[in-house]
């Protein structure tokens, strides 16, 4: 943290302070050319399939390219952390990272979720966000955060020094096992930095530390997504319920979360253009 300063200010330190910050990434090349399509799309879906994620656990869904996919609220208020691969090969990941120097600290309607290099595509858009309202508080605080990582054990022994197993990561470890029959040391190598689901976060105006808050959203809430590709999920319900308290533990009150998997008539996407893996030669200046 920036909070103490051991070094001597030096005299010109005027002028090296004060220039006007300039975007690193420009977005304007990445605006959603397919946003009017899928919204008008979205009014035709069809329910294919449903996930019902238990608290402090986790679950795998697969989602067709085309498809659209909802992460809903219920019973109560719930924070989701959510990996995404692409389903026929996992060395493609969410890359949450360059998404979030992409598009800022917390996404929402007409976002990517961008993939890991050497592929740098989106995996999913983001298509209906009930909670968009919020937009950023006094705090700086909102909502499907980018900046987060996923509760771990690993942490959580470092700052409490107590085991604990059902934190994210070890969630999201459990359900890949499962489903890929993998071993747990190469199902927790390639589990990733999430897409905090209705968590509220951000940075403290005075030491720029992550922060949570009480989580705005209620049963019915849901974030919908359209699949660019296809796609295996995910979803952890954290520990830390509504984030309102503390996480990796079992103090907080924790509620099941849904995933639904929609489609639609294959007319109603005419026109549609899926993202494509980067077409960088991977020369990185070492071949003639
Ligand atoms: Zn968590």
């Amino acid at each position: 943290m920036k909070v103490k300063k051991f070094s001597k200010k030096p005299e010109d330190f005027k002028d090296r302070i004060g220039a006007k910050p300039i975007v690193c990434y420009p977005n304007k090349k990445l605006e959603n050319e397919n946003l009017g399509i899928l919204h008008k799309a979205r009014k035709y879906l069809k329910k294919i399939d449903e996930v019902i994620v238990s608290p402090r656990d986790a679950k795998t869904f697969k989602v067709k390219t085309g498809n659209f996919f909802r992460i809903e609220s219920i019973e109560g208020p719930q924070v989701g952390d959510l990996n995404l691969f692409q389903a026929d090969n996992l060395d493609e990941k969410f890359y949450s990272g360059k998404t979030r120097a992409l598009y800022g600290t917390h996404i929402s309607v007409g976002d990517k979720m961008f993939s890991c290099f050497p592929y740098l595509r989106s995996l999913a858009t983001i298509t209906w966000d009930t909670l968009d309202w919020y937009g950023y508080d006094k705090d700086g605080g909102s909502v499907h955060d980018v900046i987060g990582t996923r509760c771990d054990p690993y942490t959580s022994k470092l700052i409490s020094d107590k085991d604990y197993h059902y934190c994210c990561h070890s969630n999201l470890t459990r359900a890949l096992v499962k489903e890929k029959n993998l071993d747990i040391n190469n199902a927790e190598k390639i589990v990733h930095d999430v897409l905090n689901v209705f968590m509220l976060t951000g940075f403290t105006n005075d030491t720029k530390q992550y922060f949570m808050k009480s989580s705005p959203v209620r049963p019915g809430d849901y974030l919908e997504f359209f699949a660019e590709t296809n796609l295996l999920g995910i979803l952890s319900a954290c520990p830390g319920g509504d984030c309102g308290s503390e996480h990796s533990s079992d103090a907080a009150k924790c509620y099941p979360l849904k995933i639904s998997i929609w489609n639609v008539d294959q007319k109603y996407l005419n026109g549609i253009k899926l993202s494509e893996i980067s077409s960088y030669n991977r020369n990185h200046g070492l071949k003639e």
